[in-house]
């Protein structure tokens, strides 16, 4: 009982091993994936395409467990929040926010963060353990599977709790399961990893995969990404912009990196700043998303007015750059990006009006 293993988080590499392990064909491993990530079935007893036999081996050996789910939040413009808590007792959170022509999860790859960027509640947080590939492709199933009335998603960002390529090879398995035709099917053009910029480990994601790169750059010179975030020290700009470069040579295919900037207001959005963003970013092919931050207990930041955030993406779309300012999304429940800190919340009735910021 103790020693049967979860096969919710099994690339299907894995489960072909798995299968020749126990004398089954390979073949077990497109149809398990099938039952679990396309149909949502967990108990091998309806698993119909496997003999009875194996039916009854795979009760003794194996379980397809899911995280639990401990509460589902849902925002007035139709954004969800989950908090999802693990065996190990940290609570997670995923968000998933329904557009026009897609519905994207925010999921998380860590609980907390240990890289205490000073503007995100998970890293205010500190870190509390790295999730396995059955907690971070669980959230997807979850998303999918636990309310049936719910469209499936078609897009996945790793930009809820945590820094995931400090956690890669979960994150790598998950991705894989993501992408499977047997199981998500969602193109690489549909999964995003966003990272605060740990250099090596993007040189190596270059290695192993060709999903959407976002990096969280929030600063155009060192001095002030160095406080703002503190990883920097280690990898600064120069190092990371060129590691962007690399990625973007290994797969000839992709056309930019996603480059995040959170607007803060009087550190990072004046129009100095937007000079030296657009001046840093020349020789890079990228999209920017400007994020304007979302504040939470404990951080004394604002968030910039309505008239830098303005001026700034003007600045950036006069130099050209494809521009987008992300429309706050889900803030009435706490569910809006480095808001994520794995508590649960009271909902609250007669919510804020949201704001809402067009995209440019
Ligand atoms: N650790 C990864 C992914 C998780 S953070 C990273 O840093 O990229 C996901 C995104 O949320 C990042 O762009 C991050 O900078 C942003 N974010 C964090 N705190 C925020 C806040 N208070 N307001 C707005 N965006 C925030
Ligand atoms: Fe960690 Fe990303 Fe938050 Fe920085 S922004 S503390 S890297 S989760």
């Amino acid at each position: 009982m103790a020693n049967r293993k979860n096969l919710l988080g099994y690339s299907e590499k894995k489960l072909e091993q798995f299968f020749l392990e126990i004398n089954e064909p390979s073949f077990r491993a497109k149809q398990l994936l099938k039952w679990v990530h396309q149909q949502g079935e967990l108990d091998f007893s309806n698993m119909s395409n496997f003999n009875k036999p194996l039916r009854e081996k795979m009760k003794e050996i194996a379980v397809l467990i899911p995280p639990k789910l401990k509460q589902v939040l849902v925002s007035d413009d139709g954004t969800k929040k989950y908090l999802i808590e693990l065996d190990s007792g940290s609570s997670i959170e995923m968000v998933r926010i329904p557009e026009k022509k897609r519905i994207t999860l925010c999921i998380s790859s860590q609980a907390g963060c240990a890289l205490a960027c000073t503007f995100c509640a998970t890293g205010a947080q500190g870190f509390e353990k790295n999730l396995t590939a059955d907690e971070i492709i669980g959230q997807l199933w979850l998303a999918n599977f636990h309310d049936k009335e719910d469209t499936p998603i078609t897009n996945v960002v790793f930009m809820g709790m945590g820094e995931p390529l400090l956690n890669f090879e979960p994150v790598m398995e998950s991705a894989e399961i993501m992408r499977d035709e047997s199981a998500y099917f969602l193109s690489k053009k549909r999964i995003t990893i966003s990272t605060s910029g740990l250099v090596p480990q993007i040189n190596k994601l270059a290695e192993r995969t060709d999903v959407s790169l976002a990096i969280s750059l929030h600063a155009a010179d060192d001095d002030l990404r160095d406080i703002i975030v503190p990883i920097n020290k280690k990898y600064p700009i120069d190092d990371l912009l060129n590691a962007c470069k690399n990625y973007l040579t290994v797969h000839e295919d992709k056309r930019y990196v996603t480059i995040e900037y959170i607007l803060i207001d009087g550190i990072n959005d004046s129009m100095s700043h937007a000079r030296n963003l657009s001046k840093i970013l020349s020789g890079l092919a990228c999209k920017i998303n400007l994020i304007p931050f979302n504040p939470f207990d404990g951080c004394d930041y604002k968030r910039s007015n309505n008239r830098n955030i303005e001026a700034f993406k003007k600045h950036l779309f006069d130099k050209g750059y494809i521009t987008t300012l992300r429309i706050t999304r889900g803030d009435d429940i706490d569910g809006a990006c480095g808001q994520l800190v794995g508590n649960l919340k009271k909902a609250t009735k007669g919510k804020k009006v949201v704001e809402r910021q067009a995209i440019a």
